[in-house]
């Protein structure tokens, strides 16, 4: 999936990885590609496995990768990749735009986690004050508090 048009050449993408080799890790990463153009050049496709000829390529020249710690993206260039593919400033607003944006929304879905019933075989316990309960109700029966239920 593409995050952003073309930007001076750039894209904001998810990671593309061989099929049957994509990683385990759940940590939210996303790449930085250049695109660049070249001579007329015959490839397979890595998901159609089809001949197509190409005038173009991208090839990643950074990663946005989530810190859990933080919470916030690390930037990490590949090398010296980002330097040398001189990124513009628009490129680089694109970025921390971008950043800013998907590290709220991961926030915010951590936060209804917390907020959210933990479920065990038969009962269920309040985030805020760890009273059990038999059902996940609305709101706790005992803080009062809204509670979401997880499904
Ligand atoms: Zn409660």
């Amino acid at each position: 999936m593409n995050y952003t048009d073309r930007i001076d050449g750039f894209q904001i993408c998810d990671p593309s990885y061989v099929p049957g080799f994509e990683p385990k890790c759940t940590t939210p990463v996303y790449d930085i590609v250049k695109w660049y153009t070249h001579e007329p050049l015959e490839v397979y496709d890595m998901l159609t496995r089809e001949k197509k000829t190409v005038t173009e390529s991208c090839y990643v020249v950074a990663r946005l990768v989530y810190d859990t710690h933080e919470p916030c993206f690390d930037f990490e260039s590949i090398g010296l990749r980002w330097l040398e593919a001189h990124p513009t400033q628009a490129i680089i607003d694109a970025i921390t735009e971008f950043a800013e944006k998907k590290a709220d929304e991961i926030d915010s879905q951590t936060l209804m986690e917390k907020q959210s019933w933990e479920v065990y075989a038969d009962y269920c316990v309040c985030p805020f004050c760890r009273t059990q309960s038999s059902a996940a109700t609305k709101f706790c029966p005992s803080c009062g508090r809204r509670v979401f239920r997880r499904y």
